[in-house]
C-alpha cells in the first residue's frame, strides 16, 4: 500500500467540495489556481463548472499549471418518459464524453439517474426496472461513443437512498454486472468510480473490489460517514472525522491493483462549505496523509 503520509502527490480535488463557500459560487478558475497554490496535482470538475469559466480557457490553465484530471463530473441521467427525452440524454453524454476529451480527464463519471422527474419531485413513471434498463441502454449506446474517442466511462454506484432520483445503480455488484454484460472483454474503457461515502456499508465491498480489478476500477472518492448524518445529500465528512476505514479500504482498492488519485469529494452544506475554501484545501492536505 502506497504511503501518503509524506507528501499529498495522490490527492485530487473533486471541485464540488470548495466550490459554494458562505453561499458564494468559486468560479473554477479560481478553484484550480487555489489547488495549485497547494501542489495539489489533479482535480474532478463538475460541467456547470468549466461552462461558465470556458471549456478551452480551463483547458489552456489545466495546462499551464501541469495540473491533470482524476475524473469528469459528470454523464449519465440516462432515463426519461419518452423517446425524445431518451435521445437528448444520448446528446448530453456524447457531449459530455467530447469536453471530458478536451480536459484529457482518464474517464467521464456516470450517475447513471433513475426514475426521470424524480428529482424535481415529481417522478415520470415509478418502475425502476424500466429505469434500469433505460440505463443500460444508454451506457451502451454512449460506450460505442466512448470506443470511438478513447474516453473511458466509470459508473459510479450510488447509495440506495438516492435509487429514485439519482441513480438506479447501488452496489458495486451491480454496476461490475454492467461492465461484464457490456463490455466483457475488460477493454478498459468501462469501469467504476468507487465513492466511499455511498458503498462503504456493503458487506460485498471487498470482494467485489477484488472482482473489479485494476481494469474496472478508473476512479476512487473519499470523504467520511458522519454519524449522525444530518442531510442525507449535503453533509458528507472531512477524512478523519466519521466512521469509515478509509486505509482498509483504499488497501483493497490498491490490492486489486489501483494505484490512481484519493479524490477528495466532499459535499457539506453544514460544515465545509460554510468555510474559507483555502482553509478546506489546506485540512484536505492534512487529512488526506493522516486519515486516507
Ligand atoms: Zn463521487
Amino acid at each position: 500500500m502506497r504511503d501518503f503520509t509524506q507528501n499529498h502527490e495522490w490527492l485530487s480535488i473533486n471541485t464540488a467540495t470548495v466550490r459554494k463557500q458562505r453561499g458564494v459560487e468559486v468560479p473554477l478558475d479560481r478553484i484550480i489556481d487555489q489547488c495549485a497554490e497547494r501542489g495539489i496535482r489533479a482535480i474532478s470538475p463538475w460541467r456547470d463548472q468549466v461552462a461558465a469559466v470556458g471549456l478551452d480557457k480551463v483547458a489552456a490553465q489545466l495546462r499551464a499549471h501541469g495540473m491533470g484530471l482524476s475524473g469528469y463530473c459528470r454523464g449519465g441521467f440516462f432515463p426519461a418518459p419518452d423517446a425524445a427525452g431518451l435521445k437528448a440524454a444520448l446528446d448530453d453524454n456524447r457531449r459530455a464524453i467530447d469536453e471530458a476529451k478536451t480536459l484529457n480527464a482518464p474517464c467521464l463519471v456516470l450517475v447513471v439517474g433513475a426514475l426521470p422527474g424524480a428529482l424535481d419531485g415529481k417522478a415520470a413513471y415509478t418502475d425502476i426496472a424500466r429505469a434500469r434498463s433505460e440505463v443500460r441502454d444508454g451506457i451502451a449506446a454512449s460506450l460505442d461513443y466512448a470506443r470511438e474517442v478513447g474516453m473511458p466511462l466509470a459508473i459510479e454506484p450510488l447509495h440506495p437512498m438516492q435509487a429514485a432520483d439519482r441513480a438506479c445503480i447501488n452496489t458495486l455488484e451491480h454496476a461490475l454486472d454492467v461492465c461484464d454484460e457490456l463490455d466483457p472483454g475488460q477493454s478498459g474503457l468501462l469501469g467504476v468510480a468507487l465513492d466511499i461515502y455511498h458503498v462503504w456499508w456493503d458487506p460485498k465491498l471487498q470482494q467485489q473490489i477484488a472482482r473489479a480489478g485494476k481494469e474496472r476500477l478508473l476512479a476512487y472518492h473519499v470523504c467520511d460517514w458522519l454519524t449522525p448524518t444530518r442531510d442525507l445529500l449535503s453533509d458528507r465528512g472531512m477524512m478523519g472525522d466519521g466512521i469509515v476505514e478509509l486505509k482498509k479500504i483504499r488497501g483493497w482498492v490498491e490490492a486489486a491493483g489501483f494505484d490512481g488519485f484519493s479524490e477528495v469529494e466532499i459535499f457539506s452544506m453544514l460544515d465545509w462549505w460554510k468555510r474559507d475554501g483555502g482553509d478546506v484545501l489546506d485540512i484536505c492536505v492534512e487529512r488526506h496523509k493522516r486519515a486516507v
